[in-house]
C-alpha cells in the first residue's frame, strides 16, 4: 500500500497509508485541520538531470580535434 506524505496546517507533514484509489484526504483524522498532499520528491527526482549531469550536452570539451591537432583554432586550444 503506498505511503503519502501530508502537510497538516496544525501538525505539519505526516504521513498515511491509503489505498491506490482512495480519495485524497482534505482534513488531518487527529485535528481536523486541512491537509494538503504533498507530491513525492523522490519518484520525480529521476526524470530531470539525469544523463546531463553525466557531460552530455554540457559543452565541456568541445569539439574534438583529429590527431594532427587543432591547426584552424577551433577547438580552443
Ligand atoms: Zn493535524
Amino acid at each position: 500500500m503506498p505511503l503519502y506524505e501530508y502537510d497538516c496546517e496544525r501538525c505539519g507533514t505526516f504521513e498515511v497509508k491509503q489505498k491506490m484509489d482512495d480519495a485524497p484526504l482534505t482534513e488531518h483524522a487527529d485535528c481536523g485541520a486541512p491537509v494538503a498532499r504533498r507530491i513525492s520528491l523522490s519518484s520525480f527526482s529521476l526524470k530531470g538531470g539525469g544523463w546531463h549531469a553525466d557531460g552530455y550536452g554540457g559543452g565541456g570539451g568541445g569539439p574534438s580535434c583529429g590527431t594532427g591537432g587543432c591547426s584552424s583554432g577551433g577547438c580552443g586550444s
